[in-house]
């Protein structure tokens, strides 16, 4: 099915351009355009736990797929142009600001942890946070000092990528939400996208059940990387769902043959 995409380059001729923890990005077909690979690997705890989940790399392009053309559709500057097969995504080629941007609703994970609030108490509105990007460090917290004082990103981009991560929280909030999903948290990332002289900021990376916080209404359940991170097991079961609910998926079928059924 691959060889029948127009601009399929052949796995073996494409020039690596990173391999992060879930994802490859190669070369793209233009310039300015990258390919956006998403592997099958699950990691936590900056990478000191690693697991090999069949299915997921899927999973996560499908419904990132679904989530970045709705921000698209809505005037949210992303760099996603076009799913092009079951795992890899054409993308435009940003700089990535070294931040990671986590949106809260409900406290949970490490803010739970950090400042001794029970999960799954709602906030009095909703928080946003900036992390640096670091490997080594674990990527720690920051502030809005520590990053224009070390010019990780100005101002003008910080209050750009806080009107962004407001507009996603809204999008995505609404979306889950009439689905019977609660949106407890997400993190996102940014990138500057160049055209010409003009720099802007859009949302780059991916948006899946591995970077949100995603709870059943009705029972609570965990459909999101929690499952991988606490050992509850059922993580593609509960991509698949969320995949399921969304539309994405036909029905919740088992995987047959190492893979979900798609619709195409
Ligand atoms: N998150 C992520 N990548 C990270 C850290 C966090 O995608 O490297 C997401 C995580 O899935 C959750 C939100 O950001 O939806 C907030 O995570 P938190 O700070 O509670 O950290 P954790 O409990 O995952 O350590």
């Amino acid at each position: 099915m691959d060889f029948l995409e127009p601009r399929y380059i052949p796995m073996n001729r494409r020039r690596r351009i990173y391999e992060g923890k879930a994802k490859i990005l190669y070369e793209g077909p233009e310039p300015g355009t990258l390919i956006q690979h998403f592997k099958d690997d699950a990691t936590a705890f900056n990478n000191k736990k690693h697991q090999i989940v069949d299915g997921k790399g899927v999973l996560n392009n499908r419904i990132s797929e679904y989530v970045f053309m709705h921000l698209n559709a809505m005037g949210i500057p992303t760099h996603f142009i076009r799913r092009l097969n079951m795992r890899e995504q054409l993308i435009r080629e940003v700089e990535i600001v070294p931040l990671e941007i986590v949106v809260r609703n409900v406290a949970a994970g490490s803010l739970s942890q950090r400042l001794g609030i029970e999960e799954g108490t709602v906030l009095p509105r909703s928080i946003i946070e900036f992390y640096y990007k670091s490997d080594e460090l674990g990527d720690p917290m920051v502030s809005e000092e520590h990053i224009t004082a070390f010019g990780w990103a100005t101002p003008q981009e910080i209050d750009d990528m806080m009107a962004l991560a407001i507009r996603v929280n809204d999008f995505l909030s609404g979306l889950f939400l009439g689905v019977g999903i609660r949106l407890v948290d997400f993190k996102m990332e940014c990138g500057r996208l160049w055209e010409g002289d003009m720099m802007r900021i859009v949302v780059a990376d991916e948006i899946s059940p591995d970077s949100c916080r995603l709870w059943d209404i009705a029972s609570n359940e965990k459909l999101d990387k929690d499952r991988f991170r606490r050992d509850m097991g059922g993580l593609v079961e509960a991509y698949q769902e969320v995949a399921r609910r969304l539309g994405i998926l036909v029905d919740n079928e088992p995987p047959a043959n190492g893979g979900p059924r798609l619709v195409q």
